[in-house]
């Protein structure tokens, strides 16, 4: 097994650590710009959640492929390439069942408003009103106000009409009523511009293409190596500043030093504080901030493969079920949760497959600890339970789903954090807060930076792009001059 060191430098502009999204992105912008680019992956995979696995049957999962806003069209053309951003397509048939409602959806504003207006018999202004309203938001308004309390100006008195809105979300973002409206009303936003949209052709190509291009730019790109620990020295002004990383391969365990001036984290932002910064290499009221974050909820996923050559019916593409009344934040997480979406993969997810092939992928929300302490017997014992449930509802779309489909596993908030590491298997990093913490942290050690979910605001496929982008041009402005100020908030706004 050849190591994962061989013909490593002893010296690079930038480290990257993780190769989620933001970390890929990030990595791929510095070297654009010039910059010698080490990307450090621990999994033997990139794309962190936005991942896939294979099994065989010629099954091919992916992860966390079921849809995010059109701004990824732009965001990768600009920042990936042209072929990547040209495979990006629209998902039409949103379809929501639950005791409230059943209704079908392009999910944008026009249907939405639609919707709002002859569904649910709201008048024509107050929806206006919503959307406008939405439409102001701005994060620098620093505006404390609840997603519940959003929701009681506008729809007082409508759970219904706050399930339509925010059970979508709390499936993109994990956001519930009592985080800030802020984070409901960016990503509701974002969405609501054109709909819902997925990669056609799969995670596995978009990965692929992503690490050729990484690649071509000369990124040095290495699986299967965890970074241990940042090193950070002290300049002759006192000033705290990144020097390099401790490396360790997974697979034999071999150790090795890099010499950087910058590093940017993709790992967990707790986790990059805490642990792979280390307490000592910050002031200790910002490690109690960091310890303060707290962290988002976790999912399970049940991934059903349909044997080659059977076929079923289109259902939806997303399909939003629960049979919770009313609609609770609380239920939507709960072990015993009844909510449930469905990812349905139709053969044009992989255009390029020989022979037409069909998956059903189910999310569940969930919190880690009702699934960390299990015992082995009751861990395997409450997967099997959440697949069965997960067949159960399935049936009532597709009567013979069972008999069609040939492999079947699930995923737990255990396993986001066995192949993440992600603090408490969060399936979208932190809450509000973390977005302060990550941000601050070349403010504690120069050239030391994070870009990965935070804030709810910057999770998901394109939040996550996006903070990539900003992060990176912020390194790169610190190597070019390690003593210039930290780029302003005004300009960091305008990648939000
Ligand atoms: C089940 C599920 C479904 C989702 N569905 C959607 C969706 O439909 N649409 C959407 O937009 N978003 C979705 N998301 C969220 C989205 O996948 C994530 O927000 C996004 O992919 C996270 O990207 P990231 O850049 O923060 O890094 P991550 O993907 O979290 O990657 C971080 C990387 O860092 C690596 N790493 C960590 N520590 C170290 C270390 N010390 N050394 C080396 N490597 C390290 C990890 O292995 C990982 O590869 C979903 C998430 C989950 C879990």
């Amino acid at each position: 097994m050849p190591s994962p060191f061989e013909g490593l430098l002893p010296r690079y502009d930038a480290v990257v650590i993780g190769a989620g999204l933001g970390g890929m992105t990030a990595a791929n912008n510095l070297a654009k710009f010039g910059r010698k680019v080490l990307l450090l992956e621990h999994h033997y995979q990139l794309g962190g959640l936005a991942t896939f696995f294979k099994r065989a049957g010629g099954h091919v999962f992916d992860i966390s492929l079921h849809g995010f806003p059109h701004g990824m069209i732009k965001s990768t053309r600009r920042y990936w390439t042209k072929d990547i951003s040209d495979r990006i397509h629209q998902l039409k048939d949103v379809r929501f069942i639950n005791p409230d409602f059943d209704v079908r959806t392009t999910f944008d504003r026009e249907d939405f408003t639609r919707i709002l207006i002859e569904k649910f018999r709201l008048p024509a202004e107050t929806v206006e009103a919503f959307f406008a309203h939405l439409r102001a938001m701005n994060y620098y308004d620093n505006d404390p106000r609840t997603t519940r309390e959003l929701f009681e100006q506008f729809f007082p008195g409508r759970p219904d009409v706050q399930r339509l809105l925010l059970e979508p979300i709390a499936y993109a973002n994990g956001s519930t009523l009592d985080d800030p409206a802020i984070t409901f009303g960016i990503v509701f936003s974002n969405f609501m511009s054109k709909g819902v949209f997925i990669f056609q052709g799969g995670t596995d190509l978009m990965i692929g293409l992503m690490t050729a291009e990484m690649k071509a730019n000369g990124v040095d790109v290495r699986r299967n190596v965890l970074v241990e620990k940042v090193h950070v020295g002290k300049d002759a002004s006192g000033r705290r500043r990144v020097v390099g990383v401790k490396l360790r391969g997974t697979r034999l365990g071999e150790e090795a030093e890099v010499a950087c001036s910058a590093v940017i984290s993709n790992a967990n932002i707790k986790d990059t504080v805490l642990r792979i910064g280390g307490e000592e290499s910050f002031d200790p009221a910002f490690v109690e901030e960091a310890r303060r974050v707290r962290v988002n909820t976790s999912s399970c996923q049940v991934y059903m493969g349909v044997r080659e050559g059977e076929t079923i019916p289109h259902i939806g593409d997303l399909v939003f079920t629960s049979e919770a009344r009313p609609f609770s934040s609380h239920e939507l997480v709960d072990f015993h949760t009844t909510s449930r979406t469905y990812s349905v993969y139709y053969p044009d997810t992989r255009p390029h497959t020989k022979t037409p092939r069909y998956a059903v992928v189910t999310s569940v929300n969930q919190k880690w600890d009702d699934w960390a302490g299990l015992s082995a017997a009751d861990y395997a014992k409450h997967k099997a339970r959440v697949i069965e449930e997960s067949f159960r509802g399935l049936e009532k779309f597709i009567p013979d789903i069972r008999s069609k489909v040939d492999h079947a596993e699930a995923a737990t908030p255990r396993t986001v954090n066995r192949y993440v590491r992600h603090v408490g298997g969060t399936s979208f990093g932190t809450k509000f807060e973390g977005l302060k913490v990550s941000m601050g942290l070349p403010e504690q050690v120069g050239g030391f930076y994070h870009a990965g979910s935070v804030g709810i605001i910057m999770s998901g496929w394109l939040g996550t792009i996006n903070y990539g982008v900003i992060v990176s041009a912020k390194a790169d402005a610190y190597l070019r001059d390690p003593d210039a100020g930290p780029i302003g908030e005004a300009a960091a706004s305008a990648g939000l």
